[in-house]
């Protein structure tokens, strides 16, 4: 399905496997740099075109200015693909309430659930973002839709259905009886966990399965408890679990007051990690593990962090959605600190941008604006690190793809940026260093900060053009 193949251009990516602190050592920048994938879409060697093995020579050559790896989106709502600045004159309750519930009780038919995925698939595309974890639709229909479209076009895929047992009227269309529920789940994880175009093992298939509970304003104790006794069952075949975390914090009517009222919990964590009963107690199993992410985790307490990085979950950390909804901004220094991986999220339709790196821009912005000495520079290895390497680790699939590391598989984008002027300008015609790597830096930094979709000339999967 795949033919060898040199892509040649000035490549950066995230080599070996640090974590974000020392991310900025691991930098690879090869100006005339060449990626060879050999015939089974694996990265066969990477560096400067001048030192290509003679091997490779007669290989066909495919060009661009720059070599990325794919973008993975480790927070992304896929039956919200319409609802990009969708108005709800409010915060997250209002905005749910309002646009958001309506918006998703519209994929129970089958024509607009085929419709929406496609589109879905299609900016996945258009925006190079390699891999996902995308939160489901509560529809079968749709779902096997998404899945279906997703393998179709090559895409790494982990999703499942949006699970909500208790909500506002609103929400009614969304909702199902307990039993309805898990037995939903069940059944979309032995259709589509680990389906693949080609044989692979199951938790490393194109396509996988992640128990997802809206959040905790969506389910009840009972739902948990089962959700909690499934999750036993499956998670040595690699199912996922995928929900939010602390995202509004507006003292006495926020989200997190509300759950904390209505589970009588200590913490909001302790509400996926068995202890949803009064007083934090335990009333089942964790959901928590090395394949959970949890989006937002904009307020948690210390105890949630370090809870979080002893169970190896992930954040999908999503700026741009947490300026959209008032979401306040989560703590950069303190977050990384405690050794949660972040990997970054759009969270659209809440997040008004479907480019992570986009997502990476506005990251930069509030962290800069933290108060005080939290104030930070993220540097433009740490930006990329966030948006490729931190989302694969996130997804436990970091053996697979993120980086360039030979073995790996090559997911890459092409990007020309004499195709979008204004990122060609700052490319171009940016201030550069006389130190070299710090002026690589810069050009990264100009690269992220300035490209847009047109700039995205191909997109790579596996090593087979997927676009
Ligand atoms: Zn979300």
């Amino acid at each position: 399905m795949s033919s060898a193949q040199i892509y040649r251009g000035h490549v950066f990516h995230i080599a070996g496997a640090p974590d974000v602190q020392t991310a900025d050592h691991h930098l690879v920048s090869l100006p005339d740099g060449a990626v060879v994938v050999d015939d089974e879409g694996v990265i066969a060697w990477v560096g400067s075109a001048a030192d290509l093995p003679e091997q490779y020579a007669a290989l066909p050559v495919t060009t661009a200015g720059f070599l990325l790896p794919g973008f993975v989106d480790a927070h992304i709502h896929f039956p919200q693909t319409y609802s990009v600045g969708a108005y709800g004159g409010g915060q997250l309750l209002e905005w749910l309430e309002n646009c958001i519930f309506p918006a998703e009780a519209r994929l129970a038919d089958p024509a607009f659930a085929e419709k929406i995925a496609a589109d879905f698939i299609d900016r996945r595309l258009s925006v190079g973002t390699t891999a996902a974890m995308v939160f489901g639709s509560a529809f079968p229909v749709a779902q096997d839709a998404l899945f279906s479209a997703s393998l179709a076009a090559g895409l790494r895929t982990v999703s499942g259905r949006g699970i909500q047992t208790s909500g506002p009227p609103a929400a009614k269309p969304l909702m199902t009886s307990e039993a309805e529920a898990i037995e939903l789940v069940a059944a979309e994880i032995e259709c589509w966990h680990g389906r693949d175009v080609l044989v692979r093992p199951e938790r490393s298939a194109l396509v996988q399965v992640a128990i997802v509970p809206r959040f905790s304003l969506s389910t009840t104790t009972e739902t948990l408890a089962a959700l909690g006794e499934l999750y036993e069952d499956v998670r040595d075949r690699g199912v996922y679990v995928h929900s939010h975390l602390s995202e509004n914090n507006r003292p006495g009517t926020g989200e997190i007051a509300a759950v904390r009222a209505t589970y009588d919990v200590e913490h909001y964590l302790d509400t996926y990690d068995g202890l949803f009963m009064p007083g934090s107690t335990r009333g089942g199993s964790s959901l928590l593990g090395r394949r959970t992410i949890m989006a937002h985790a904009v307020h948690c307490h210390d105890d949630e962090l370090a809870r979080l990085a002893a169970a190896e979950a992930s954040i999908a950390h999503c700026p741009t959605s947490q300026l959209f909804l008032g979401s306040g901004t989560m703590p950069w220094r303190r977050t990384i600190d405690a050794g949660v991986t972040v990997a970054m999220g759009t969270d659209v339709g809440a997040g008004d941008e479907w480019l992570i790196s986009r997502v990476l821009a506005a990251g930069y912005g509030v962290h800069m604006t933290e108060p005080g000495d939290a104030a930070v520079s993220i540097g433009p290895a740490e930006l990329l690190f966030s948006g490729t390497l931190a989302g694969a680790r996130a997804l436990d699939q970091e053996q697979l793809f993120g980086n360039f590391d030979v073995g790996k598989e090559a997911d890459l984008l092409l990007i020309d940026p004499e195709r979008f002027p204004a990122l060609d300008g700052a490319i171009a015609g940016g201030i550069r260093a006389d130190d070299e790597d710090l002026a690589a830096r810069q050009t990264l930094f100009a690269l992220l900060n300035g490209l847009r979709e047109p700039a995205i000339s191909g997109v790579v999967v596996r090593g087979r053009r997927v676009r």
